[in-house]
């Protein structure tokens, strides 16, 4: 399964930052949380994680740079 976002919606103030820095349009709010909806938008940019004040999303990824010149 791919790996997502993971949303922590009892910290989650609906500031609706992540909604905005996410440029794949993968985040919403939906009431009082954020949501994924579009799981395969995500490009596991991270900047959601990045900018969230309340430590609310955690991606369960990380981002490795392969050097081909090696
Ligand atoms: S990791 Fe990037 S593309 Fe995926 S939901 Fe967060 S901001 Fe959007
Ligand atoms: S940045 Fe954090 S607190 Fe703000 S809407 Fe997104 S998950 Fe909620």
């Amino acid at each position: 399964m791919k790996e997502m976002p993971v949303i922590d919606g009892e910290k989650c103030q609906q500031c609706g930052l992540c909604v905005s820095v996410c440029a794949c349009g993968a985040l919403i709010i939906v009431g009082d949380a954020v949501k994924i909806l579009e799981v395969d938008e995500c490009r596991w940019c991270t900047l959601c994680e990045l900018v969230c004040p309340n430590g609310a999303i955690t991606c369960p990824f990380e981002i490795i740079i392969e050097d081909d010149q090696a």
